[in-house]
């Protein structure tokens, strides 16, 4: 059996008709940037999350460069972030040019550990970055309150989490301002690059907003130096069609990863746990296994791919060397790092399939 790591084509094929006359729509309209499909999409996605605004663009990244722009980061400034996530979270610190602060995660939810927080607050830091990983978000509560307690903002990376929810409050609608991704493999994904943020706040939404236009208020008149940050209507046409099913393929994404769990309890390997006040879009299925590389490969043998996100914690990638981290200071990042492995992860995962991959690992584990 030769299983798909995240089914794509099974979607396109579903939604074909639907996505094909709403692309086919942009083009006759010709209307390329902005627009009636931005607007609709931004108004849908404020409606799903609750949060007051949703402003798209450009990509999961720029989602996040613009949030700590809109909130003046800069040279001098620290922003504490988890080493174990995918470089954009930390990447956007060093672009906006401030200082990277890591904090260990968790070892049950592998998202930084709020515990560990408060002892790297100096009078620089600036800025909290939770990431929702794999698609669960972390103990908000928590981290805004220590976050309050020093005046300093949350930023959820959403990434990986559109569609979860944190007592029951949407993920990107947790805190100060919160960034999603719509890459074509996240949970909401678009047919080339696109992101989204969030905010209650009037000021900083319209601030984004300029941002993500060349800080531009007005035609030819700008406000900041911004970013060539929007999203085009052919990714919002694509989106808008799939914003109609997503709650569906939410609630199935929930199936399929509790059904993983069940099944894969008392196999050897370490299931994701999921936290009795939150839900996970289980945009990865991870799960940790001692002799890792060596079940990947028997896996991938038997028509099973598998991927690890991520391999190398970031305080340990040559990229961050100036930070002056060594191996050892992230000692739960660096040995999840070392154990983990996605599962194949989609709102079409078959039984079968499921079946037969549960059947594999537990053969070979
Ligand atoms: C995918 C991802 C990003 C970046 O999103 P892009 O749309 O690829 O720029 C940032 N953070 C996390 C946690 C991600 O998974």
């Amino acid at each position: 059996m030769n299983i798909p790591f995240i089914d794509l084509k099974t979607q396109y094929e579903l939604y074909k008709d639907e996505i094909n006359q709403e692309v086919l729509g942009v083009l006759q309209s010709t209307q390329f940037i902005l627009g009636p499909q931005v607007s609709k999409l931004e108004k849908s996605l404020a409606d799903y999350t609750g949060s007051k605004h949703a402003i798209v663009c450009s990509s999961g990244t720029d989602s996040l460069l613009l949030a700590l722009m809109a909130l003046d980061i800069k040279s001098g400034d620290e922003v504490i972030t988890t080493p174990f996530t995918f470089i954009a979270t930390a990447e956007v610190i060093a672009l906006a040019g401030a200082t990277t602060v890591f904090v260990d995660i968790d070892e049950e939810t592998y998202n930084i550990d709020p515990k560990l927080i408060e002892e790297k607050i100096t009078s620089k830091t600036k800025a909290i970055i939770p990431v929702s990983l794999y698609g669960q978000p972390s103990n908000m509560d928590e981290i805004n309150l220590i976050a309050k307690k020093y005046g300093i903002a949350v930023i959820e990376d959403g990434c990986q989490s559109f569609g979860a929810s944190y007592k029951n409050q949407k993920s990107c609608n947790l805190s100060d301002i919160g960034c999603t991704s719509f890459f074509p493999s996240k949970p909401l994904g678009c047919y080339g690059d696109g992101g989204a943020v969030f905010t209650n706040n009037d000021v900083l939404a319209k601030k984004i907003r300029t941002l993500a236009n060349h800080g531009q208020e007005e035609r030819y008149k700008h406000k900041y130096i911004g970013i060539n940050g929007r999203l085009d209507a052919v990714q919002a046409a694509v989106l808008n069609v799939k914003m109609r099913h997503f709650e569906k393929e939410v609630a199935k994404r929930e199936e399929i990863g509790i059904r993983y769990n069940e099944l894969l309890k008392d196999s050897g390997v370490t299931p994701p746990l999921v936290k009795s006040d939150r839900t996970s879009v289980f945009a990865q299925y991870s799960i940790r296994v001692r002799n890792r590389d060596d079940l990947a490969s028997k896996l991938n043998l038997s028509g099973i791919p598998t991927a690890v996100h991520y391999p190398i914690s970031l305080h340990q990638q040559e990229a961050f060397a100036n930070l002056g981290y060594k191996s050892g200071d992230f000692p739960i990042s660096e040995k999840v790092s070392n154990e983990i492995m996605s599962l194949p992860m989609s709102p079409f995962l078959t039984k079968d399939q499921q079946d037969y991959i549960i059947d594999t690992i537990k053969e070979n584990v």
